[in-house]
C-alpha cells in the first residue's frame, strides 16, 4: 500500500511530503468554511469581500447572469425562493424515498422519478443533482481561498456528519471532484473538532470525547474513542430538524403573540415575515452577550428579555441533552469516563446552551471562541497531518486508487474511495435490469473516472444460478474486501436464492505510481466531462426503467384510463422514448417528469382498483 502525493500540475508522484497548500473545508447545512494551516495554526479564510469566513450554503441561479453563492444569494431566498437552493446538504446522496418528509418544507422543486432515483432540483428547465449544487459551493469556497492566500487550491480534506453513509460520503466526493479539488479524505466532523481542540494530535493519549454540535438546523452529539491518533466513533444521536433557526423561531412566535398578529408567512407577506425572522435572529445572537434587545420591524417595537428567551428554548435545549443521554447508553460509557466534551456549531454560543450541556455532563464543556469555524479548522489540521507536516502523527495504510464496479452504460459505481484505510471491507446491493435475467457479470475496475472505459480493468467474473425473476427483483450483493496487502476479494451473492461466487485480485498489481498519479490527474483535468456523461447516463437509465414500468402499467391497466387519457399517456411515452436516444439530460428529465406528472393519478387509482378485487375476492371466499 502506499502513501503517496501527487503533483496535480505535472502528474507526478511524490513519496516524500506535498508541497502544495491542503485546505480543510466544512460543507455545512446552513454556512460552509475553508481553512488553512498559517505557520502551523489552524486559521480561517474570509470571503471575496473580507469580511466574514462563515459562507451561506445558499446557491442563487439569476435568469440573466452566472450563479451566486453565499451571501449574495441570502437575499434571493425571499425575493426568488423558486431559484435559490438552500439545506442541499440535507439531500446529498438521497433518493427520493428518503426524503419525503422534508420535501414540502423546501421553497424549491424537487424532483420525484421514482423512490430509488438519486434527487434532483429543478431550476428553470435545468435539472441540478444535490453534488453538483455541492460544488457551487465548493468553488466558491476555492476561490475565496485562491483569492487571500495567491495560490491555486488544489488539494481538500472535506468533512461530513459522522453518521453520513456510503453514498452521502461518495456523494461528497463526487462534490470536491467537480469543484476541482483533490479529495484527500473525507473526515468526520467531530473528529475534526476535537482535532481543532488539539485532542487526538498526540499519539500517545488515550481518550473519550463527547462532541455536542448544534448548527443552524442541525443537532448532532458523537461520543468518540482516540487512541494512537485513530479516532473510532461509539455511537451518534442527534436530530436533523433541530438548531439554532428554532432558537429564531420560538422568538418570532412570542412577538407574533405579543403583536397580536398571525405569523406573517402565514398571512401571505413572504417580506415581513423575512424582517421578522431576521430580527429575531438579530435578537438571539444579542442575547449571547447581552441581557435584553428591542428593536424595530416595520414600525412594530419588538423586545425580548435574555430570560425570557433562555425559558422559551428549555424545551429545545432539553431535547438535546435526552439525545446525548441516548448517545451515551449506546456508547456503553459513564459520564464520569468521558476525557472531554466539547462544544461546536454556532448555537453553542448561546450561554443556556453551554451551561446545560455542562450540567449534564458534569464537566466544564470547552469552548472555542468561534465554535462556527472549529470543523474547518479542524479539517486544515487533519489536512496537515496527510500532509505529512506533522512528525508526531502516523499515517494510515491506504488505497491509493478508488476501487468500483461496471453498472449499466458503463458507468463506474465505487466501493471502495480511494484513500480509504485498508483493511477495508464494504457491501452494495444492485439488481437486473432484465426480466428473467439469470446471470450476472461483475466487472471489477480501478480508478477515479466515471466511466469504467477510463479505468483500469482489474477482473470480471459472472454471478450465474439466478433464478428468473422480474427485473429489479433479485438482490444482489456485492461484497469488495480489501486487505492490508491491497488484494481485494469480491463476493457476489443474491440474496433471494442464496447463489454466490467471489474472486480474488492484486489490485496494485503492474501499476507503477506514476501511472497512478497520471489517473488520479485525467480524473480531475477531465471531471466536468465526465460528469455531464454520467448524469446523461443515469438519466437515461432512469427514463428505460420507467419506459418499462409504463409499458407494464398499460399492459395491465389500461381500462382505468379514459380513450383520451389513453391516447395522451401513450403520446407522452413516446415522447419519452424519443428524447431518451436521442435528447439530452434536461430534455430527458423533462419528459420524464411530465409523463410521471400525468400518469401519477392513474396509478393510484389502478392500485384503488387492485385493492377493492382483492377485498371483494375475500368476501366471496
Ligand atoms: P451549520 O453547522 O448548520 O452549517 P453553524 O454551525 O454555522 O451551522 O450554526 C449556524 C447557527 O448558529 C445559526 O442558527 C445562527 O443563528 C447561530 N448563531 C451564530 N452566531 C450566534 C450567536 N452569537 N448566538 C447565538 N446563535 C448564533
Ligand atoms: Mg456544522
Amino acid at each position: 500500500m502506499a502513501k503517496i502525493s501527487i503533483n496535480l500540475k505535472d502528474g507526478t508522484v511524490n513519496k516524500e511530503e506535498a508541497k502544495d497548500t491542503i485546505v480543510g473545508i466544512d460543507l455545512g447545512t446552513t454556512n460552509s468554511l475553508i481553512a488553512y494551516i498559517d505557520e502551523g495554526k489552524p486559521l480561517a479564510i474570509t470571503d471575496t469581500e473580507g469580511t466574514q469566513t462563515l459562507v451561506p450554503s445558499i446557491v442563487h441561479f439569476p435568469k440573466e447572469t452566472d450563479i451566486v453563492v453565499g451571501n449574495a444569494a441570502k437575499e434571493f431566498l425571499v425575493s426568488d425562493p423558486e431559484n435559490t437552493i438552500y439545506s442541499v446538504k440535507r439531500l446529498l446522496g438521497k433518493s427520493y424515498n428518503d426524503l419525503s418528509q422534508i420535501t414540502s418544507l423546501l421553497g424549491y422543486e424537487i424532483i420525484d422519478q421514482g423512490e430509488e432515483s438519486l434527487v434532483k432540483i429543478k431550476v428553470g428547465d435545468m435539472f441540478y443533482s444535490p453534488v453538483e449544487l455541492s460544488a457551487e459551493i465548493l468553488k466558491q469556497l476555492k476561490k475565496n481561498a485562491e483569492k487571500e492566500l495567491e495560490t491555486t487550491i488544489e488539494t481538500a480534506v472535506i468533512t461530513v456528519p459522522a453518521y453520513f453513509n456510503d453514498a452521502q460520503r461518495q456523494a461528497t466526493r463526487d462534490a470536491g471532484k467537480l469543484a476541482g479539488l483533490n479529495v484527500l479524505r473525507i473526515v468526520n466532523e467531530p473528529t475534526a473538532a476535537s482535532l481543532a481542540f488539539g485532542l487526538g494530535t498526540d499519539r500517545e493519549s488515550h481518550q473519550k470525547i463527547a462532541v455536542y454540535d448544534l448548527g443552524g438546523g442541525t443537532f448532532d452529539i458523537s461520543i468518540l474513542e482516540i487512541q494512537q491518533g485513530i479516532f473510532e466513533v461509539l455511537s451518534t444521536n442527534g436530530d436533523t430538524f433541530l438548531g439554532g433557526d428554532d432558537f429564531d423561531s420560538a422568538i418570532l412566535n412570542k412577538w407574533m403573540t405579543d403583536l397580536n398578529i398571525d405569523t406573517p408567512e402565514l398571512s401571505g407577506d413572504k417580506s415581513l415575515g423575512q424582517q421578522f425572522r431576521t430580527t429575531a435572529e438579530l435578537a438571539k445572537k444579542h442575547l449571547s452577550t447581552h441581557d435584553s434587545f428591542t428593536g424595530l420591524v416595520n414600525n412594530n417595537q419588538v423586545s425580548i428579555t435574555k430570560s425570557e428567551f433562555e425559558h422559551l428554548i428549555e424545551p429545545l435545549i432539553a431535547q438535546t441533552i435526552d439525545r446525548c443521554q441516548q448517545a451515551l447508553e449506546d456508547s456503553k460509557l459513564d459520564k464520569s469516563e468521558l476525557n472531554h466534551v466539547i462544544l461546536v456549531g454556532g448555537s453553542t454560543r448561546v450561554p443556556k446552551v453551554s451551561e446545560s450541556v455542562s450540567a449534564f455532563f458534569g464537566m466544564e464543556a470547552k469552548h472555542h471562541l468561534n465554535p462556527d469555524e472549529v470543523v474547518a479548522l479542524g479539517a486544515a489540521v487533519q489536512a496537515d497531518i496527510l500532509a505529512g507536516n506533522r512528525k508526531d502523527m502516523l499515517l494510515l495504510d491506504i488505497t491509493p486508487l478508488s476501487l468500483g464496479i461496471e453498472t449499466v452504460g458503463g458507468l463506474m459505481d465505487v466501493l471502495i474511495p480511494r484513500n480509504s484505510k485498508v483493511p477495508s471491507s464494504i457491501g452494495r446491493n444492485y439488481t437486473t435490469s432484465v426480466d428473467g435475467q439469470t446471470k450476472l457479470k461483475v466487472s471489477v475496475f480501478q480508478g477515479e473516472r466515471d466511466l469504467v472505459e477510463h479505468n483500469r480493468k482489474l477482473g470480471e467474473f459472472v454471478l450465474s444460478g439466478i433464478p428468473p425473476m422480474a427485473a429489479g427483483m433479485p438482490k444482489i450483493e456485492i461484497i469488495f474486501q480489501l486487505d492490508a496487502d491491497g488484494i481485494l476479494k469480491v463476493v457476489a451473492k443474491e440474496l433471494r436464492s442464496n447463489v454466490e461466487t467471489q474472486v480474488q485480485i492484486k489490485s496494485t498489481y503492474g501499476i507503477s505510481e506514476e501511472e497512478m498519479g497520471k489517473m488520479l490527474l485525467d480524473s480531475i483535468t477531465h471531471a466536468e466531462e465526465d460528469m455531464k456523461i454520467k448524469a446523461l447516463q443515469e438519466a437515461k437509465n432512469e427514463a428505460n426503467s420507467v419506459l418499462i414500468a409504463s409499458d407494464k402499467f398499460l399492459s395491465q391497466h389500461s381500462d382505468v384510463l379514459s380513450k383520451e387519457e389513453l391516447i395522451e399517456t401513450k403520446k407522452l411515452i413516446e415522447i419519452l422514448r424519443q428524447r431518451t436516444s436521442e435528447g439530452t439530460k434536461d430534455e430527458i428529465n423533462q419528459a420524464m417528469d411530465t409523463l410521471n406528472k400525468y400518469t401519477r393519478p392513474f396509478a393510484e387509482k389502478a392500485m384503488d382498483k387492485t385493492i377493492k378485487e382483492s377485498l371483494s375476492g375475500k368476501k366471496i371466499g
